[in-house]
């Protein structure tokens, strides 16, 4: 398969139209998107990203009627925080509505659905006239792409279309809170973080894994956010490093590193580190030490991510 490079939008959405799957820009991740109530395209983006049919796809509306196309019912939780905070990167999970198909939502009943701020992902989305499923554009397991170089080198001869934007605003997925339970539950943090989320509705919680309990957020058992150079977290310099190392963090580390990335905030450190990691791929690093943060604000995001890559 030939994939077209595109800035055009309304280029971009007519593969949409045609069954096709498409790369585009939001402000946390590039996404792979395809029409929700194309089976056969949805089934394409699993196998583009050779992504374990278990993992369920967010949807992605360009305005909120659209969610309506989506759900059984906007619960009364979802209903504050959409008036809060959308678009956002944040993503609602709510019953779905019969007519999505299951592939879309790896079998389960609800369906997660966000309204996405960056201005080309809403005029991508107007474009398509229809609400689009898009899980992250990278092949399972690597980083999340966040620059459409990131995406090519994943996914070229695999996708349609990539509709080239900016580097993405944040850098880390979107918040996923589950809002068909008594109190709502972060399944993943992200930008918008757990305060944040309190302050709209205080009973809001972290959702914690039961050992031997099958995740609530299917995806959160896959392996993810991985480079191929082994990933160690650090929270001082009192470590010898190996050949070929490379450092990301706040701190000046010393100057013994094959590669660093000093960031001069946590959010400019969420914004670097997936990029950093693929950069440390392409140079041949063995070993990536990242400064711990913070588990505050968008640093609780950036731990998740981390622990992950270090697993
Ligand atoms: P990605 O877009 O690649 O970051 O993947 C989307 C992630 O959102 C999945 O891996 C899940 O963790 C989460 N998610 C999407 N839909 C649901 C849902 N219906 N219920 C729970 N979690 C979901
Ligand atoms: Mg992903």
């Amino acid at each position: 398969m030939k994939t077209i490079l595109t800035t055009s939008p309304i280029e971009a959405a007519e593969f949409i139209r045609r069954g096709g799957i498409v790369a585009f820009p939001t402000e946390t991740v590039y996404g792979l998107g395809a029409n929700v109530f194309n089976e056969s395209a949805i089934a394409k983006i699993f196998e583009a990203k050779r992504r374990p049919n278990d993992n369920p796809l967010i949807a992605h509306v360009g305005n909120l009627e659209q969610i309506k196309l989506l759900v059984k019912e906007i619960t009364p939780d979802a209903r504050k925080f959409i008036a809060a905070f959308f678009p956002a990167p944040l993503t609602l999970v709510l019953p779905k509505a019969e007519r999505v198909p299951l592939i879309a939502t790896a079998n389960l009943e609800t369906i997660g659905v966000r309204m996405p701020r960056n201005e080309l992902a809403r005029e991508f989305l107007k474009a398509c006239k229809t609400p689009i499923v898009a899980p992250s554009a990278n092949l399972s397991g690597k980083p999340s792409p966040t620059d459409w170089q990131a995406v090519f080198e994943d996914l070229d001869g695999r996708i349609d279309c990539l509709l080239q934007g900016e580097m993405t605003e944040i850098g880390l997925e979107s918040t996923v809170v589950d809002c068909t339970s008594n109190a709502p539950l972060v399944l993943r943090s992200g930008a918008i973080s757990l305060e944040d989320l309190q302050k709209i509705i205080p009973e809001t919680r972290d959702y914690q894994i039961k050992k031997d309990e099958s995740p609530k957020s299917p995806g959160l058992k896959h392996k993810h956010y991985a480079p191929r150079a082994r990933v160690i977290l650090v929270s001082d310099f009192r470590f010898q490093i190996s050949d070929s190392s490379a450092f990301i963090g706040l701190n000046e580390p010393p100057p013994d590193f094959d590669l660093i990335k000093i960031c001069r905030s946590v959010e400019e450190y969420a914004h670097e580190v997936f990029a950093f990691f693929r950069t440390c791929d392409r140079e041949n690093i063995t070993t990536i030490y990242c400064e711990t943060v913070a588990e505050n604000g968008i640093g609780a995001a950036l731990t998740d991510r981390l622990k992950r890559a270090a697993e």
